[in-house]
């Protein structure tokens, strides 16, 4: 049956961080209310909140008085226990629904489901101890990838092992958790897709973009990916597959690789808004918060229109938030800040996008001369 959430109702946030912060900014403007459970004291998504329950993530008490103040419960935040998913079920309609959740939870767990249904990964073998180390390299080979099944984001709890002298390192420095090891790939580009699913089956995919990394940390996204005709095609193809396997009523993000040869590859799947989908806010009419709230809320989803091309540029760490009065200054930059008390390195402070009208996506000099204050380290001013 849909839930068809009526205005004014509240909707529960599992999650304190920016994306929560985005998904409550779009709910307020359909007119409901969010209520946030996070850690955090005055966390960037309670500061924009109707209300917020401060609590651990696993912990029954503060799960259950969260619960009980709202009427659904979405996730800006994956990372809750089994335990914790199932007891939020029992109170309130969670969605996207805690199996989903739990697929993507765990490497292992997802790339098996991934090649399950037929969508192609990088090669892949699960890694117990340092003799599985070594049997899933001679299956798999040098270079290769060694990242922990749980909790690894922004390239925390993974290493690349390029020489046999890299893999007792390797492994040390990450067990002894359970581990994946996955093929190198050797990619020409990174791309994602962001793709939102009714209760009914309805289904709006945003135009596949481009996603460049700094320091395993997503700097900049292209909105659309320069694209051949078939490789978008399978991009496209690939979302809607997994969110229809998933049966998913939510948001997903399905972010690939594609190889040398134009195939697709995927690397991870987050059913949740995406950094990568940061530009929808500025270059469509409903963004990938509004298509969230939308789908869990059991409201019609419109098209995945996009009025505009768009550059989205992260500001990370201390050194890009001190040019906060220069991305002000400049003239087209839209500027958006999280509300994080402290620029720590690494931390995803805020982004920038930039509107050109659609087909005028510029060339490289012409993206780096874009974004100004803020253009991406390593390319010609
Ligand atoms: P992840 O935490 O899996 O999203 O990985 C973060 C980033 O590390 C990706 O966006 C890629 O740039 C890189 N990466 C991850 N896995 C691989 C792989 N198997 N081959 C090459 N690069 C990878």
């Amino acid at each position: 049956m849909t839930l068809l959430l009526p205005p004014n109702a509240t909707i529960g946030l599992v999650g304190g961080g920016q994306l929560g912060r985005m998904s409550a900014m779009a709910a307020a403007r359909l007119g409901y209310r969010c209520h946030i459970l996070t850690r955090e004291h005055e966390s960037p998504a309670s500061q924009v909140a109707a209300a917020a329950t401060i609590s651990d993530y696993q912990e029954p008490e503060g799960l259950r008085r969260f619960a009980s103040a709202v009427d659904v419960i979405s996730f800006e935040f994956e990372n809750v226990s089994a335990e914790g998913l199932d007891l939020l079920a029992s109170l309130r309609p969670v969605r996207p629904s805690p199996k989903i959740l739990r697929t993507s939870q765990d490497r292992v767990t997802e790339k098996a489901f991934l090649n399950r249904i037929g969508v192609p990964t990088a090669p892949w073998a699960a890694v117990q101890d340092l003799d599985g180390l070594l049997a899933a390299v001679a299956q798999i080979g040098l270079p290769a990838v060694l990242k922990t099944t749980r909790l690894g984001y922004d390239g925390k709890g993974q290493t690349t092992l390029r020489h046999r002298d890299d893999l007792a390192p390797g492994f040390a420095a990450l067990s002894p958790k359970p581990l994946i090891l996955e093929d190198f790939v050797d990619f020409a580009q990174e791309i994602s897709v962001v793709a939102a699913r009714g209760e009914d089956g309805g289904y709006a995919a945003f135009d596949t973009v481009e996603n460049r990394h700094r320091n395993h940390i997503l700097d900049v996204t292209l909105a659309p990916a320069r694209l051949a005709e078939p490789v978008d095609r399978q991009a496209q193809a690939i979302a809607r597959k997994i969110a229809d396997a998933l049966d998913l009523v939510g948001l997903l993000a399905v972010e690939m690789f594609v190889d040398r040869d134009g195939r697709v590859l995927v690397n991870e799947i987050a059913p949740r808004p995406h950094n990568s989908g940061h530009w929808t806010i500025d270059a469509c009419p409903a963004s990938q918060f509004e298509m969230h709230i939308r789908a869990i809320a059991g409201l019609p989803l419109p098209a995945a229109v996009r009025h505009s091309d768009a550059v989205m540029k992260n500001l990370v760490g201390p050194e890009e938030t001190a040019l906060w009065p220069a991305i002000l200054a400049e003239p087209g930059l839209i500027p958006h800040l999280y509300g994080k008390a402290e620029a720590r390195p690494g931390r995803k402070m805020g982004h920038v996008t930039r509107l050109f009208p659609r087909g005028s996506l510029p060339g490289e000099f012409g993206i780096t001369a874009a974004l100004g204050p803020v253009a991406p380290h390593g390319t010609v001013c």
